[in-house]
């Protein structure tokens, strides 16, 4: 139920229709269409995800009780763990890369790949599942990225990412859960 609920979703968001814009360069309605099948046939086998639809407040000290020191400082303080630290860096079996502070799934393995930052990278994301903001934390720009549940950061996206879609989303793994597929 819950798993049907999800993919309905992904199906009526305005990204799965024809073509969508990122960073200026369009993607075409196969690239699309191919990225869709994937996710579905991966979310599909015995996985259910939670509904995204309903945010997550929580105060500081719910948080902290919630939450590994390390998670909190990451996910609250938008703080960066040391490259090459995470065990989810080498993870490569399927599953879904779910938010640690809420659990809402914001990648499937199908979208990993090995950037060599010793950083999580994925070249998209579950579509709706995460937010975007500009950051100027080391001077120029970069745009920062956060769970559309509950907040908490997650890393930042570059323009430097594989086919097809260009991005390379770098994501702190301690701030992602694996859930394996199956
Ligand atoms: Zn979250």
């Amino acid at each position: 139920m819950k798993r049907r609920s999800l993919l309905l979703t992904l199906a009526s968001l305005p990204f799965a229709a024809g073509s969508t814009t990122v960073f200026g360069a369009s993607r075409s309605g196969a690239d699309i269409e191919a990225m869709h099948k994937r996710w579905r046939d991966l979310l599909a086998p015995g996985f259910e995800p939670p509904a995204a639809a309903d945010t997550l407040q929580l105060d500081e000290s719910q948080w902290r009780a919630r939450l590994s020191a390390e998670q909190f400082h990451v996910l609250r303080e938008e703080g960066t763990e040391r490259p090459f630290t995470s065990a989810l860096n080498g993870e490569k079996r399927a599953g879904i890369f779910a938010c640690a502070g809420c659990e809402l799934p914001l990648f499937s393995s199908a979208m990993k790949y090995d950037s060599g930052t010793g950083w999580p990278s994925f070249f998209t994301t579950i579509p709706g599942a995460v937010q975007t903001k500009r950051d100027f934390a080391i001077v120029w720009p970069r745009t920062e990225y956060h769970c559309a549940r509950c907040g908490g950061h997650q890393g930042h996206v570059f323009e430097d990412g594989p086919a097809p879609t260009g991005e390379r989303w770098c994501n702190n793994g301690v701030a992602l859960t694996f859930l394996a597929a199956g």
